[in-house]
């Protein structure tokens, strides 16, 4: 098969001395997974992240395990153990909130069975065909995603030039990029979010089919997108991100209520989305909770001021005018990207609480401090002040409100809390209703 041949040689073998791969710098309960799995007669391997970045001296987000050994198999070993997914069948073994994701090894889908995995765009629906490590090292999607650590011997197996592009600071996708995008649709987003992180140009071939098959994103499922979104944006280099998404045309595909409008929005439009952005990635640089209802209201807020501004001159009071044109907007926008309604609500209500900014006499200004939202509500008045949609004097009032109602709080005695109802679990992802 040309695809395999292009790509695919005898694997380079880099011994434990010869790789900064090190067991110290490995979880203990991925250690855990692998050794287990190994002392039961199987392979298994770190890929993918992991190996990617502790070859390149940053700490990982996660450690992915691949295995010889099939799902059911890994659930025989682990009492811990959760089968997920259809599309991609999936083991994880949970220690308490640490979840290690334990992939069998993936197969080649021979030519004549392909189709019945495969939609008219030529997207795969089910990759649960099992297969050899350099059967899987083929389905994987850059070669630098590709490099195996060995747990029987502590090397490095490279079947694809993975180290070679790690050096070079290169995302080269595995195989034909233009297939590679059809099967997966999310890899595109994928480069950009790996070139963005890692600070690794696309690999002309990869770069090059983007833009025209941007197209293909509309065919993924809203709450996998949602999931993607969150990576793009919360992992510390959402701006980068967002200027990668707009040069290879994806934001559109994403985002369109917003892409629609700013086109034509003034400058500021997009200078808050920017310092939103930024804000995001300095709070997550200093360990800072960030939260996606703050996200979304920062990526959809041109659309809905735009609106709720026609609906102002159409005869609204402010609070409906505001309201009716963030329905609009995530009625829309979860379309494409779903965002859970814990999520939206939050996004509502900093929108709403902006136009009671306006007014800073009487009772008013201490009834909007005391609404559960106030902080996140005056960090986004914070913003549109910094892109200069508001009136800076404006700002500097809240500013000095804030900052003195924060004094006489640090000196009053803390509530104490409710405690949870037991048996009411927070809703999970899922739910893209606005
Ligand atoms: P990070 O965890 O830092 O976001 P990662 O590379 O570990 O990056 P994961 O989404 O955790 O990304 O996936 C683990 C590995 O699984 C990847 O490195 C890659 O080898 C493989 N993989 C994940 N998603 C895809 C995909 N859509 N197509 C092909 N391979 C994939
Ligand atoms: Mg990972």
């Amino acid at each position: 098969m040309l695809f395999r041949s292009q790509i695919i040689t005898d694997p380079i073998i880099i011994p434990r001395d010869h790789h900064r791969v090190s067991r110290a710098d490995i979880s203990g309960n991925a250690l855990r997974v692998l050794n287990r799995l190994h002392s039961c007669g199987h392979q298994a391997y770190l890929v993918g992240g992991g190996v990617r970045d502790l070859l390149l001296g940053h700490r990982p987000k996660d450690f992915d395990v691949a295995t010889d050994a099939t799902p059911e198999q890994v659930r025989a070993i682990f009492r811990n153990c959760r089968l997920i997914g259809r599309r991609f069948r999936l083991a994880h073994v949970i220690y308490g909130r640490d979840v290690i994701e334990v992939a069998t090894f993936r197969g080649s889908h021979k030519s004549d069975q392909a189709g019945q995995h495969q939609t008219d765009n030529g997207m795969l629906m089910r990759d649960n065909v099992w297969g050899t490590l350099e059967e899987d090292a083929e389905r994987r999607d850059f070669s630098v995603n590709a490099l195996y650590y060995n747990i029987a011997d502590f090397s490095i197996v490279d079947y694809a030039g993975g180290m070679r592009d790690l050096e070079r600071g290169i995302l080269r996708m595995l195989g034909d990029a233009e297939t590679r995008y059809r099967e997966d649709p999310v890899r595109m987003l994928r480069a950009l979010r790996f070139a963005a992180k890692l600070d690794f140009d696309i690999d002309p071939e990869a770069e090059e089919p983007i833009p025209e098959l941007a197209y293909l994103l509309d065919d993924v499922p809203a709450a996998r997108l949602f999931e993607e979104v969150l990576k793009l944006f919360m992992g510390g280099y959402a701006e980068v991100v967002y200027e990668l998404l707009r040069d290879y045309e994806l934001f559109e595909r994403l985002f369109s209520p917003t892409a629609r409008v700013l086109e034509e929005a003034p400058e500021s439009a997009e200078n808050l989305l920017i310092h939103g952005l930024v804000n995001t990635d300095k709070r997550i640089l200093y360990g800072k909770p960030v939260t996606p209802g703050f996200l979304f209201a920062v990526l959809l807020w041109e659309p809905v001021r735009q609106l709720a501004e026609r609906n102002l001159a159409g005869g609204d009071d402010q609070a409906a005018a505001v309201q009716r044109a963030s329905s609009a907007v995530l009625v829309e926008q979860v379309q494409r990207v779903s965002i859970p309604r814990r999520f939206s609500s939050m996004s509502r209500e900093i929108w709403h609480l902006q136009h009671c900014f306006h007014t800073t006499k009487s009772k008013r200004p201490q009834r909007l401090a005391s609404h559960p939202r106030f902080r996140a509500a005056y960090d986004f008045l914070q913003l549109r002040g910094v892109a200069g949609e508001v009136d800076p004097a404006l700002v500097e009032w809240w500013r000095e409100y804030y900052e003195a109602s924060e004094t006489v709080h640090a000196g009053a005695p803390k509530k104490k809390r409710r405690p949870r109802r037991r048996g009411r679990k927070p809703a999970v992802t899922g739910d893209n209703t606005p």
